[in-house]
């Protein structure tokens, strides 16, 4: 880990490629997720994408019961499948206590979530069945076209989890169904880890707030409201710093603020131009690097590396003495790129998630890619996934600023670095949001 001087930066040779980048990041990542974060508890209905801290246990057999999963008719496999009439001689709503045995020879009425007699090995459905006989004296015969198997349209007693089971480990980071499934437990609080805290740092003395008109030649900070929304996807707690200016005594007193944090996100001023101050300012704030500079487009300035922390918290686990920091190139196609291969483990370990790495999947090229060899490409595309298979074509766009393509986009086709074109047709990665 040495600073690379800034004339030799953006040389491409002399920078890591992709996977050496990655594996690097990785390596930190594992390092960071060693350490324990602090537990809170939470209501069930805040648990939305924090990170669990204690396994999920079921509290009981799920189902409770062996359950119906049909409208229909209990009944014994073998006998409903003779084609041969059998009595109702008994009815069970959801809710209803389980109504004993069903005895030999006849059919038991049963409805969807409703526990099915002992001695039921069967569901056979309303539709599947001809209704014979009276009201008083009811029975069942199935279409003769049909057969039914055991097992069919019950869900035995524990066949989903058996008590105590452990149905979701810690550092799951929680999701919709996971809540369901608390519920379904009884858990109306979760334990979960504490977020890590992430200070993002927009540098440039065009950027001004939001909030504000630009100027003729200035623009809106749009890039730390986008990292802000993805640290939150990825479990961390952002922490949107003003911004700084590209002077060493701005950058220098946003660092000193910043180190408070776990993970420091910085963007803009990390290029080879005259005001690309931050790897300096960094240097002089105590900062070693992992690497400054990546054989990919968008994205190739972009710095990771580590500096003292302030942040210490209670707990003789919790002890935090280095802050990683990324200096992510200023475009905010570039920034959320780098971001998604390379924070957003970072933040995940911080977060104690046990998963850690972006999210690949494979797709289908709908349209000829051309690129130019010598960098991995990550470039903004849009996948549908109506079709047997998910289809992908790039988005045409104006280069790593154009944020209105990166928008109309849901995902970056990933162009491996020997490559100059991706012929239509052909099996491509694509990087996922
Ligand atoms: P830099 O990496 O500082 O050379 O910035 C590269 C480009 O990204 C410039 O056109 C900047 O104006 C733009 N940029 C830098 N930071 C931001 C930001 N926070 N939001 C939007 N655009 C930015
Ligand atoms: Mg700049």
């Amino acid at each position: 880990m040495s600073p690379v001087s800034r004339s030799t930066k953006l040389s491409s040779p002399a920078l890591p490629s992709f996977d050496d980048a990655s594996a690097q990041v990785a390596a930190c990542a594992a390092k960071v997720a060693r350490i324990r974060p602090g537990i809170e508890r939470v209501r069930l209905n805040q648990a939305l994408g924090r990170v669990l801290a204690e396994p999920l246990r079921a509290d009981a057999d799920q189902p409770p019961f062996a359950r119906s999963t049909r409208d229909g008719f209990a009944c014994r496999a073998a006998e409903i499948s003779a084609h041969r009439p059998l009595p109702v001689v008994g009815s069970t709503r959801a809710g209803q206590s389980p109504s004993g045995s069903l005895p030999r020879g006849s059919a038991w009425e049963i409805m969807t979530g409703a526990p099915v007699p002992f001695g039921t090995d069967a569901v056979v459905m309303l539709e599947h069945i001809e209704e014979l006989g009276s009201l008083s004296a009811r029975a069942i015969l199935l279409e003769p076209s049909r057969n039914i198997l055991k097992g069919e349209n019950i869900v035995a007693r524990g066949a989903q989890a058996r008590k105590g089971d452990r149905l979701l480990p810690a550092g799951t980071q929680i999701t919709a169904a996971q809540i369901a499934l608390a519920a379904s437990c009884g858990s109306t609080k979760l334990d979960v880890f504490l977020k890590p805290r992430v200070a993002i740092l927009s540098t440039g003395n065009e950027l001004v707030s939001i909030r504000s008109s630009p100027g003729p030649s200035q623009i809106r900070n749009s890039s730390s409201a986008m990292l802000a929304a993805m640290v939150s996807a990825a479990g961390g707690d952002p922490w949107i710093l003003p911004i700084a200016r590209d002077t060493a005594q701005s950058l220098d007193a946003a660092l000193a603020r910043a180190a408070a944090a776990d993970l420091l996100l910085i963007t803009g001023g990390v290029s080879a131009g005259k005001f690309d101050l931050v790897e300096p300012a960094l240097i002089r704030a105590g900062a070693r690097f992992h690497f400054t500079g990546v054989r990919i487009q968008p994205g190739k300035p972009l710095v990771f590396g580590e500096m003292p922390s302030r942040s210490i918290k209670a707990g003789p686990k919790l002890r935090r003495t280095k802050c990683c920091i990324f200096g992510l190139p200023g475009n905010p196609v570039s920034s959320a790129v780098t971001f998604l291969l390379f924070a957003t483990p970072v933040v995940a370990a911080l977060a104690g998630r046990r998963e850690l790495d972006p999210r690949f999947a494979l797709a289908r090229l709908a349209e000829e890619a051309k690129t130019k060899a010598g960098l991995t490409r990550f470039l903004p595309a849009a996948c549908t996934f109506a079709g047997p298979i998910p289809e992908v074509v790039l988005v045409p766009w104006q280069g790593s600023g154009d944020l209105a393509a990166m928008a109309r986009a849901n995902c970056f086709l990933v162009v491996p670095e020997d490559a100059d074109r991706l012929c239509a047709g052909s099996t491509v990665r694509i990087l996922l949001p």
